[in-house]
């Protein structure tokens, strides 16, 4: 899948729970990506020019790289191999078509952004203003 095609899915999911919530911002985004998808750098940089003009603006794109481990039926063992495209047993080193972590693109988790209901928009009950206004009481005020 192409970085873009995949960071616009992202938001697209994001923006979904976000609406269902209520919500209009988005704080971060947490995404687990397997070591196989090499798009880790890419997926930051499109989240970012993506994410512009919607509720992911300015949130944080967390990714959780997954590390490429590979079945040896050999070993019966699950192994870690030396490189991205290497898919022999690092032990006995027969080939291991069989990939068991590496491969994810997943979204784990979305937090959104409770700040406008953590700090209500109250002017009406700003302590300063009502000092202000206690202040010019025309009692105070009032010179014989
Ligand atoms: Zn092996």
């Amino acid at each position: 899948m192409h970085e873009l095609a995949l960071a616009r899915s992202v938001i697209e999911l994001v923006e979904e729970y976000a609406t269902e919530n209520n919500c209009s911002r988005v704080e971060r985004v947490h995404v687990r990506l397997g070591q196989l998808s090499a798009m880790t750098r890419a997926l930051y940089f499109c989240f970012r020019s993506a994410s512009r003009g919607t509720c992911c603006e300015g949130a944080t794109l967390c990714i959780e790289e997954i590390p490429l481990t590979v079945k040896c039926g050999f070993c019966d063992d699950v192994k870690q191999p030396s490189g991205r495209y290497n898919f022999r047993c690092p032990d006995c080193g027969r080939p291991t078509p069989q990939v068991v972590t590496g491969r994810e693109m997943q979204l784990v988790s979305i937090e959104l952004d409770r700040g406008p209901n953590d700090h209500p928009p109250n002017f009406g009950s700003d302590p300063l203003a009502n000092q202000k206004s206690r202040n010019t009481e025309p009692g105070i005020q009032h010179v014989e």
